[in-house]
C-alpha cells in the first residue's frame, strides 16, 4: 500500500468560523448564540422541557416560538418540501444532507406503515436530488419496541405477534430494496442494546440481499458497547464468506445513561465500557479497520468529536486514500458542529448532515434530546458558543474594516 511519511498529515483548521458559519446571516447567528446560552443552563432545560410538553399538550400557541428557535437550529423543515431551503443551503458548503422523518412515540401499524411511507416518499426525493446523499431510519420508527424486546430475549411470539414482526421485516425490507433499486445509500440506526440484536439481524440479512454490486445498506456500531467493536469484525467476515459489503455507520452511541441504570437495576454486567478512554479506543480501532479494509466496507463516522475527525483525514492520508473517495462520509446532526462539516466538506472530504424533519409536536422528543444532549455532553456547548462569538467578533471587525476602506 502507498504510504505517506506522518510529517505530510495536514492540521485541519475547524476553527475557521468564516467557513463554518458561511450559511448563517447576523440574525441568525445571534439566534444560535441565544439558543446555546439557554440550552447551557441545566436548570432552564429541566424546568422547560415538563412545561413545553405541558404547553403543548394542552394547547397554548408555543410552536410558532418553537419553530423559530430550537426547531430552526434542529430540524429542515415539516416536511421534505419543507426542508428545501435547508438542504441547498448545506449544498452551498458542499455538504449533503440524510433527510431524517423524527417523528417518535405512535406505537400504532397505521403510524408505521404511514413512516414507512414517508421513508419511501425520501428515497424517491433523493433520487431526484443529488444533494440528498443517505435515506435513514429508526427501526423502533416501524415497528413496536416490546416486540423488538420480546425476540431480543428469545422468548416465543404468539400468532398474533409473529404476523406483526413479519410486517416489521417487510417494511424494513421494502425500504432497502427501493434504496437498491434506486441506488440510493440508507443508514439503519443503533437504539437500546437489549434490542439490538433483533435490528442487527434485520441489518445483516439487508445487507446480505442488497449490498452484492455496492454499499447500500449500513447498520450502526455504538462503540460505547464494549462487544462492538468484535460485532464489528465479525460481521465484516461474514460478509467476506457471503460477499457483500459491509456498510458500517461508527458512532459512540447515545444511551448512556439509560443502558448503565438498566443493568444496575436487572442486575446484569453493563454493555458499556468501562471509561472513556476504552471507548475512544474502541471508537479509533473501528475505523482503522474499516480503513483497512475499505474496497470492502462503506464507512461513515458519525461524530461530532473534533480528535476522532482528524483522526480519521490523517489515517486516510497515512493510507494514501483520497479526502473524496466514495466509501468514506464524515456525519453531523444539522445544527451541531459546523465547524466540523463545512471545514471537512471545504477541504474536499464527504460529509452529510442529518436533517431531522416533520411536525413541530412530534419531532419534540428529538428536540429535548439535543437540548439535554448540549447540556450534559460537558464542553460541546461551551464550544459551540466559543465559535459563535469569534465568528460574530470576526464580522465586526470586518464590518468595520469595510467602513474604514469607504471612507478611504
Ligand atoms: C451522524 C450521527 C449519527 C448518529 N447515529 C446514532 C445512532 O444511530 N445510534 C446512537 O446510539 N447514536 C448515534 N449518534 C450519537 C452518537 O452515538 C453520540 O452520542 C454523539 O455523537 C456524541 O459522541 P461524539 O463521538 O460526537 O463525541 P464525544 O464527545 O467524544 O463522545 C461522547 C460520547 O462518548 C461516550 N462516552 C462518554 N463517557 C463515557 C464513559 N465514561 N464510558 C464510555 N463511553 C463514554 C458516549 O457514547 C457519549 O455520547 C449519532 C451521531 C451522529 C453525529
Amino acid at each position: 500500500m502507498y504510504m505517506i511519511s506522518t510529517n505530510s498529515l495536514v492540521k485541519l483548521d475547524f476553527n475557521n468560523t468564516e467557513i463554518a458559519f458561511r450559511n448563517k446571516s447576523d440574525k441568525d447567528l445571534e439566534k444560535a448564540y441565544w439558543l446555546f446560552k439557554m440550552v447551557a443552563s441545566n436548570t432552564l432545560i429541566k424546568i422547560g422541557t415538563p412545561m413545553t410538553n405541558f404547553a403543548l399538550k394542552v394547547g397554548l400557541p408555543i410552536q410558532g416560538i418553537i419553530r423559530n428557535t430550537i426547531y430552526k437550529q434542529f430540524c429542515g423543515g415539516e416536511s421534505i418540501e419543507g426542508c428545501s431551503q435547508a438542504i441547498a443551503e448545506l449544498g452551498q458548503g458542499r455538504v449533503t444532507t440524510i433527510l431524517d422523518y423524527s417523528v417518535e412515540g405512535e406505537e400504532s401499524e397505521e403510524s408505521f406503515d404511514q413512516t414507512c411511507a414517508e421513508i419511501l416518499r425520501t428515497v424517491a426525493y433523493a433520487q431526484q436530488n443529488e444533494l440528498i446523499s443517505f435515506c435513514v431510519f429508526k427501526p423502533t420508527g416501524l415497528g413496536r419496541f416490546d416486540l423488538f424486546a420480546k425476540v431480543d430475549a428469545q422468548q416465543p411470539l404468539t400468532p398474533t405477534e409473529k404476523a406483526e414482526f413479519d410486517r416489521v421485516y417487510e417494511r424494513i425490507d421494502r425500504i432497502c430494496h427501493a434504496c437498491h433499486d434506486a441506488g440510493i445509500k440508507v443508514l439503519i440506526d443503533a437504539e437500546h442494546s437489549w434490542i439490538q440484536d433483533t435490528i442487527d439481524d434485520f441489518a445483516r440479512d439487508m445487507m446480505e440481499k442488497y449490498n452484492k454490486e455496492q454499499v447500500i445498506v449500513y447498520n450502526t456500531y455504538q462503540l460505547y458497547r464494549h462487544d462492538k467493536f468484535a460485532s464489528l469484525q465479525a460481521d465484516f467476515a461474514y460478509a467476506q464468506t457471503q460477499n457483500f459489503y459491509l456498510g458500517a455507520k461508527i458512532v459512540r452511541g447515545a444511551y448512556m445513561e439509560i443502558e448503565r441504570e438498566r443493568a444496575a437495576e436487572k442486575g446484569y454486567p453493563t454493555p458499556i465500557q468501562p471509561n472513556k478512554a476504552a471507548c475512544d479506543k474502541d471508537y479509533d480501532d473501528a475505523i482503522r479497520f474499516c480503513l483497512d479494509h475499505i474496497n470492502r466496507i462503506g464507512l461513515m463516522a458519525g461524530t461530532h468529536n473534533e480528535a476522532s475527525s482528524q483522526f480519521l483525514a490523517d489515517e486516510m492520508t497515512l493510507r494514501g486514500i483520497s479526502p473524496a473517495n466514495d466509501h468514506i462520509f464524515f456525519a453531523q446532526l444539522l445544527g451541531m458542529s459546523d465547524n466540523l462539516s463545512f471545514n471537512l466538506a471545504e477541504a474536499g472530504y464527504n460529509v452529510a448532515k442529518y436533517m431531522p424533519y416533520g411536525p413541530v409536536k412530534a419531532v419534540m422528543p428529538y428536540l429535548f434530546r439535543r437540548a439535554q444532549e448540549n447540556t450534559s455532553v460537558g464542553g460541546q456547548t461551551s464550544r459551540e458558543l466559543s465559535l459563535i462569538v469569534k465568528e460574530k467578533k470576526r464580522r465586526k471587525s470586518e464590518n468595520k474594516l469595510t467602513a474604514i476602506g469607504y471612507r478611504l
